[in-house]
């Protein structure tokens, strides 16, 4: 079985060879941190960490590169944001590196909240500004960039008369992008209007900026993903991901950026992942169709009739394809939340079935498993492995029923081989777990409580916590050791 995987480069599901046998180098565009994360953000993430599993699984050794911007930098259209940071610090009255932490801290808690694995290095844009000016440096050193009034512009033209092909990532013609395109920012100072800035020069009210050959200013946003993955995984890695939304311009520079600088494509493969709808729309902060991560968790919205456990959350976007469109409803939640229960319902049934060697059974255990990993290794497809997994559940219920027999050799595969799927390869978690955990600690803080109140003499309130417990079924048991709880 050999890893296929859509380039997005090719336009080909093509055979997976790391440059480094064994190892690969993945890099995955991270967010921007001036405001919170939507849910949208959080789809691409997690299409990145399912994928990053089960290259692990298969037994890969990945180096996991995901920065965090933090540098005021361009917008989509290649065209100088208005500082977004400068507007959310005056909205919020902070400091911009404190609009910075608060947010970058949101971001980490709401991925861990959904169980996604930390990268291996997750550098920031603003502690690599050194690099940044090195290489524009380097661009102007080798013709393929031009100053122009203290910014500092590739030129894109120029790049394309080397024989170079900007627009190979998008598939856009470059004489058709020239036509189309109106200047809309950095009139005057570009050459032609396809020109991304590299660096930028610092309006009076900017606050980021950072001193520079060209005067004080502030990085372009192509240039930080370049700079930080030449230094993390080299001139030439093997995984280049993020949303679909950033193929152009945002990839398409980084290519023509690594290219100019080494002479080499930067990345063999390129990997984009779909976007999260609602309402049939793209999720997106700027049109106001979007709902926070945790307003999805706790309920409080007016989108879904109920709340939703992060893991089932989880499970809904795997049963959509990576580079499939997802759109998120009610209905997909509710129909995600049964298939959830049932298959964590059947990992546990599977706990107290009993092997038996003498029969065959109808299921071929080597067959399924072949399976499961045949969807993986196609492309990463989530909903036919997930698919797969719901033929074992089956073959779980029978086992149960006594219509179906189990080797105790077998009975151990299919655990251990369930358990990866779900837990290591899905990042599921196992929710009834998880409550009597929380449950456990919450017990332990009210018992804790109740002992200061009976210290304090405070009787009427220590009685009060017992009866109230107990009315709902917690039975506290006071004993040499200390206080412990039953469940009746
Ligand atoms: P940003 O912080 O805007 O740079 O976005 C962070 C990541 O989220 C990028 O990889 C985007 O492509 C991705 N993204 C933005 N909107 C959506 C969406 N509606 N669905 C999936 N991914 C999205
Ligand atoms: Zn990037």
């Amino acid at each position: 079985m050999q890893l296929k995987l859509y380039n997005s480069l090719t336009g080909e599901k093509e055979i997976f060879k790391p440059i480094l046998e064994g190892n690969i180098g993945m890099y995955v565009c991270g967010p921007t941190v001036y405001s919170n994360v939507h849910l949208g953000n959080v789809r691409t993430f997690l299409s990145f960490d399912f994928i990053y599993r089960s290259l692990m699984h298969l037994g890969y050794k990945v180096r996991y590169v995901r920065n965090i911007t933090d540098a005021g930098h361009l917008t989509d259209d290649g065209n100088v944001d208005n500082d977004r940071f400068v507007k959310q610090t005056r909205l919020e009255k902070l400091e911009p590196m404190e609009i910075v932490q608060k947010y970058t801290v949101d971001f980490h808690k709401v991925l861990e909240m959904f169980n996604l694995l930390p990268p291996n290095i997750e550098p920031t844009a603003t502690g690599h500004i050194v690099e940044q000016i090195e290489l524009t440096q380097k661009l102007i050193e080798r013709g393929f960039a031009y100053e122009s009034n203290g910014s500092v512009y590739f030129d894109v033209l120029e790049y394309n008369k080397r024989g170079l092909n900007y627009g190979e990532l998008s598939k856009r013609n470059i004489e058709e992008l020239f036509a189309n395109t109106r200047d809309l920012d950095g009139q005057g100072e570009k050459k032609n209007p396809q020109d991304f800035a590299l660096w930028k020069k610092a309006s009076p009210v900017h606050i980021m900026r950072w001193n520079s050959p060209w005067g004080e200013g502030f990085p372009g946003w192509h240039l930080e993903c370049t700079a930080m993955s030449t230094k993390y995984l080299g001139e030439k890695f093997d995984i280049h991901g993020g949303g679909m939304d950033l193929k152009f311009p945002h990839h398409e520079c980084e290519i023509a950026q690594g290219k100019a600088c080494n002479d080499i494509a930067p990345v063999n493969y390129w990997m984009h992942a779909n976007m999260l709808t609602m309402n049939s729309q793209r999720m997106s902060k700027s049109t106001g169709n979007y709902i926070l991560p945790m307003q999805l968790v706790t309920g409080e919205n007016d989108f879904f009739e109920k709340p939703f456990h992060p893991s089932i959350v989880r499970f809904c976007f795997l049963q959509a394809h990576y580079r499939s469109v997802l759109d998120i409803s009610n209905d997909a939640m509710i129909a995600s939340e049964k298939g959830f229960i049932r298959l964590m319902e059947a990992v546990k049934v599977l706990n107290s079935v009993a092997p038996d060697n003498e029969k065959q059974s109808e299921f071929s255990l080597q067959e399924w498993k072949d399976k499961c990993y045949d969807a993986l290794n196609d492309d990463f497809n989530s909903p036919i492995l997930i698919a797969h997994l719901f033929e074992a559940v089956k073959y779980i219920f029978a086992l149960n029923d006594g219509k179906e027999t189990i080797s105790s050799a077998g009975l151990e595969d299919l655990k251990s081989t369930l358990n990866a799927f779900i837990y290591d390869v899905l990042g599921l978690q196992n929710i009834e777990e998880n409550n009597n955990e929380k449950l456990d600690q919450t017990l332990k803080v009210l018992i804790e409580l109740r002992n200061q109140a009976r210290k304090s003499k405070n009787f009427e309130l220590s009685d009060q916590i017992r009866d109230k417990l107990l009315a709902e079924g917690i039975e506290l048991k006071d004993g040499r050791d200390g206080t412990t709880y039953v469940l009746n």
